[in-house]
């Protein structure tokens, strides 16, 4: 038996070992353009690698099917993840928030663990070798880079991600291929990216940082809400909360939907709260200017904006406020309504959403329901995870339960 993986990112990898586990003659060709296995792993978690997450579930991931992953994530949980990690010699640090990371703090760790196993299972790497046909010819399958042809393969797994963070070599050839076999496709769209705004002010608050709550509103419908922290940037925003909101966003900016997000700046005040703090703030300080008392509230790069964005002198004395203003301060800082135009794109986003349809896919096996003995898994597919380990678990999720599937029956004895 011989089996042709191409991508040996986190879900190549490890359909690669699992398949060796359990049947040491199985012959695996693991191809990759990179000049070594796991480069996306090493760049995860700015080189921590957030691996894994301790409760596991559906919900925690998007696509046109979400019930599609819930099997993998059952056959593969954390607890059965923990073994297979202890079984290369990785130990897990799990925080409270339920993210789970290498004991080391290192990214590297992980990669070099991996890269063990694959040398003492006799896995055949291939790397610098992209992989850009995949011909199935009676029973057989050969694999075809630009100069070279690999022949023979009993079974194919295409487990080559998508287009997030081209600057490592991902591609879209797993569409590519996927269509020829017939699959079908649904739009990419960038994921966990920065949001790009158009305003006349976005630039000054650039490096202002805080706690605050998102919603994103599509016609007027509110899509999502999300808390955590916002960061102004040159292009527009960032910070966690935008990067989890940025999942639905950019979905419907791939739609060219019109995407609005209103920032609340004080999720833990109410509106009355926040109008007593600004009233008591105006009244005992009369004589002087308006944006430097709210610097006392807020950072000192937004009450200058503020006023502007209020179309108040921005040199305004506190005793020249009128009720009404207070009233739009107020309303403004709770409910501040930004533009999308765009993301960042795929260059600067950890994932792509979209991808090979799930519904053509058996969620049991990863085998195509297009193609006998072909398999998809990973990122390729359209499943997409939400930030806090939840990709790369998917990843090993589908790659483990596919090399149960290859294998079935070839156990070795
Ligand atoms: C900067 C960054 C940070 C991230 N941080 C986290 C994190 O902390 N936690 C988390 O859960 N997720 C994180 N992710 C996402 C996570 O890394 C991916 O979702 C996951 O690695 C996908 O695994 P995969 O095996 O499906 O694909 P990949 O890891 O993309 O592996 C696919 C491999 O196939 C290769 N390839 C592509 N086309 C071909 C071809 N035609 N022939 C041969 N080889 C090919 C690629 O070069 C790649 O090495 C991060 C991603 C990025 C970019």
């Amino acid at each position: 038996m011989k089996i042709g993986i191409i991508g040996a990112g986190a879900s190549g990898i490890m359909a690669a070992i699992q398949i060796k586990r359990i049947n040491k003659n199985i012959q695996i060709d693991l191809f990759d353009i990179n000049k070594s296995i796991g480069k996306k792993i090493l760049a995860s978690g700015n080189g921590r690698c957030n691996i894994s997450n301790t409760t596991l579930s559906s919900k925690n991931y998007r696509g046109e099917d979400i019930a599609f992953c819930e099997y993998a994530l059952d056959k593969f949980s954390f607890k059965e993840f923990e073994k297979f990690c202890i079984s290369i010699g990785l130990l897990l640090d799990i925080k409270d928030t339920n993210k789970v990371y290498p004991l080391s703090n290192e990214a590297k760790s992980v990669v070099n663990l991996l890269q063990s196993q694959v040398l003492h299972l006799n896995i055949n790497v291939i790397c610098e070798t992209r992989i850009i046909k995949v011909i199935k010819e009676k029973k057989k399958f050969c694999l075809k880079s630009k100069d070279k042809k690999f022949a023979n393969y009993d079974k194919v797994l295409i487990s080559s991600g998508l287009s997030a963070a081209p600057q490592l070599n991902s591609t879209q050839d797993a569409l590519i291929i996927a269509k020829t076999f017939g699959h079908n496709i649904n739009l990419t769209y960038p994921s966990l990216v920065g949001l790009c705004m158009n305003s006349n002010y976005h630039h000054k608050l650039a490096g202002f940082k805080k706690e605050v709550k998102l919603t994103l509103l599509i016609n007027n419908i509110i899509k999502d809400e999300q808390q955590g922290d916002l960061l102004f940037t040159k292009y527009g925003v960032s910070g966690f909360a935008v990067l989890d909101i940025s999942q639905q966003a950019s979905y419907y900016l791939s739609l060219k939907k019109n995407v609005l997000i209103d920032i609340d700046f004080f999720p833990n005040l109410s509106k009355e709260e926040l109008d007593k703090k600004i009233r008591i703030l105006v009244k005992s300080n009369k004589n002087e200017k308006l944006s430097t008392l709210l610097g006392g509230l807020v950072s000192n790069k937004l009450p200058l904006v503020l006023l502007q964005e209020c179309n108040l002198d921005i040199n305004i004395k506190a005793k020249d406020i009128y009720d009404k203003d207070i009233n739009t301060i107020v309303s403004k800082l709770l409910a501040w309504r930004i533009n999308i135009i765009e993301t960042q794109g795929f260059k600067h986003a950890e994932v792509s959403g979209g991808g090979i349809k799930t519904y053509e896919i058996n969620n049991k096996t990863y085998e195509s329901k297009k193609c006998k003995n072909l398999y998809f898994s990973g990122e390729a597919i359209d499943i997409v995870g939400y930030r806090g380990g939840y990709n790369l678990h998917f990843a090993w999720a589908s790659g483990y339960t596919c090399a149960k599937a290859i294998t079935n029956g070839l156990q070795d004895s």
